[in-house]
């Protein structure tokens, strides 16, 4: 528990919406004993970068309120699995099989790989490995096991006799063809058990019931025609998603959930639902969206995304962490091409953690990515090697290697408290060997130098030749000298040895890059280049 004077001085966001949390937590004590923050999942598809940004921002709010109150909390993810199968991705197997059940619950339609009970017990279990697999601290709840189970009736009997006060609400929302027949409730139908091809046609408060029919063909699947009375309990209808969303704030008492931009509406008009039914809705903040390299939306069907997986051939789990805890509210670009960057600022991270002291070191980023050691291991983080992607990629590039050992060899000379930083620098040299190959490798074009700047190139190689020292300074000042005296634009000239030593546009600074890859080393690289390109 944090005194009042140090919890003033914590700025990241965990806190504020920790703080936010508490606040709310002196108007109503929390009906499941500690505060519960819930997520959500859509169970017709694979969890994904998104579902992990969501579990670890839900997370640290977690532990910033704990840390702030001392109190514990409980974490509901939820999966909402009586929703019906709306379409079929394209990666499926079995598909004819899955066409038949086109409408139906995803936890009453089979598993296509056959292994599961259902497809939604498939990717449940998914979920379930995925968060585990990162260490997150959760409980699993299923839509079906609470409707089925009756944990909802409560809440479903109070829908029903708020009935047109919520469509009340809702009804303004919809789109004018929309809000005919417009009801909360999507009863199952009992004879073809699908979800999408039924309406209410009327209600019976007095009684607990609805009268439904399946007539609503759907994606090509015709509805079996029946027509019968249901009661709204037991999993015998659901409800719409922006109702559900309030029942199961209503029916739990969820004190804190967040929410991606796309969203903000929907949380608005849950929020009244909820009120309505007689319950305070949760406080929580939305994110923004991620986009892909051109600013536009990450999408599944457009494949601009990029996985979990992906990010981890490039990339620490802590660097992907660390994006994600940065700017939750800035919308951020994902892709290839930003990881370098993010791993570096991370290291900067690292570098500076030593020196932060008290309140001050409450609020790095550190704090809440490595929250499960940050307790035993908040003395040591720490990086000083002083080598970041960007130089360690240029090392790579001129290696021109796929081997960490070679790397290695290269990395031990240049600084000899390395070994320190070996699990960091393990993670660097692999991913940046990845990077190489795929990103950069494909795009290498050395290029001799031009006719007016060859003779600065022929100097700076001469005075490398007669060098016996080792320090990036002196040879940066011995390269800008080269460059001045033959009367270069200094960037240009820099450009130019680029290509020639590495066939790429850009590098780290050249006196840091020579110093690491080597005075003698640089040397033959350059003339041997030269030779090769015929200069
Ligand atoms: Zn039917």
């Amino acid at each position: 528990m944090l005194d009042p004077t140090t919890i003033s001085t914590l700025k990241n966001w965990p806190y504020r919406e920790a703080l936010d949390l508490q606040r709310s937590l002196r108007r109503r004590s929390p009906k499941s004993g500690a505060a519960l923050l819930e997520t959500g999942f859509g169970p017709s598809g694979l969890p994904h970068i998104g579902t992990f940004a969501e579990v670890a921002r839900t997370t640290w709010v977690r532990q910033a309120y704990t840390m702030i109150t001392g109190e514990p909390t409980l974490l509901y993810a939820f999966s909402d699995d009586l929703d019906g199968l709306r379409g079929i991705p394209g990666n499926m197997p079995n598909q004819a099989m899955l066409r038949e059940h086109l409408g139906k619950p995803l936890c009453d339609t089979p598993d296509p790989f056959g292994q599961e009970e259902s497809y939604s017990g498939y990717m449940n279990a998914r979920l379930r490995e995925f968060l585990d697999h990162f260490g997150f601290e959760y409980t699993f709840k299923a839509s079906h096991q609470q409707y089925r189970g009756g944990v909802f009736n409560e809440g479903l009997e109070r829908i029903l006799q708020n009935y047109e006060e919520i469509r009340s609400v809702v009804l303004p929302t919809l789109s004018p063809e929309n809000r005919q027949g417009w009801s909360p409730f999507m009863p199952i139908c009992e004879r073809c058990g699908k979800v999408y091809t039924t309406r209410v046609v009327e209600t019976h408060p007095e009684r607990g019931s609805l009268v439904y029919a399946c007539d609503q063909d759907f994606k090509g699947v015709t509805a079996c025609g029946h027509k019968a009375e249901a009661p709204v309990t037991n999993g015998r209808a659901k409800v719409g998603w922006k109702v559900d969303w309030a029942l199961r704030w209503f029916t739990f008492g969820v004190n804190y959930e967040m929410y991606g931009k796309d969203l903000i509406d929907s949380a608005k008009l849950s929020a009244r639902i909820c009120k309505i039914m007689g319950e305070e809705p949760p406080v929580g903040m939305f994110y923004e969206m991620f986009l892909d390299q051109n600013a536009e939306k990450i999408s599944k069907s457009r494949g601009n995304g990029m996985t979990i997986d992906q990010w981890l051939q490039y990339g620490s789990l802590e660097s992907l962490a660390f994006f994600i805890m940065k700017k939750p509210r800035q919308a951020s670009k994902l892709y290839f091409g930003a990881i370098p960057q993010h791993v570096d600022e991370l290291l900067q991270q690292y570098e500076g953690f030593g020196a932060l002291e008290g309140p001050t070191r409450l609020n790095s980023p550190l704090y809440f990515i490595h929250y499960k050691e940050v307790a035993e291991r908040a003395g040591t983080l720490s990086y000083e090697a002083g080598l970041n992607y960007s130089t360690l990629l240029r090392l790579v590039s001129a290696l021109n290697t796929g081997e960490r050992e070679v790397v290695w060899d290269y990395v031990r000379r240049y600084n000899d408290k390395i070994d320190a930083d070996r699990a960091i620098l393990d993670v660097l040299i692999d991913s940046a060997l990845n990077y190489y190959r795929d990103e950069i490798l494909p795009h290498k074009v050395y290029e001799l130098p031009d006719a007016a700047s060859r003779p600065a190139v022929d100097q700076l190689l001469a005075w490398l030749a007669a060098y016996e020292g080792r320090d990036g300074k002196e040879i940066q000042d011995a390269a800008y000298e080269a460059g001045k005296a033959h009367g270069l634009d200094l960037r240009g000239f820099f450009r130019t040895m680029y290509r020639l030593i590495l066939g790429e546009e850009q590098g780290p600074r050249l006196g840091t890059f020579i110093e690491l890859y080597g005075v003698k080393e640089t040397l033959a690289l350059a003339e041997a280049k030269l030779a090769e390109l015929g200069g």
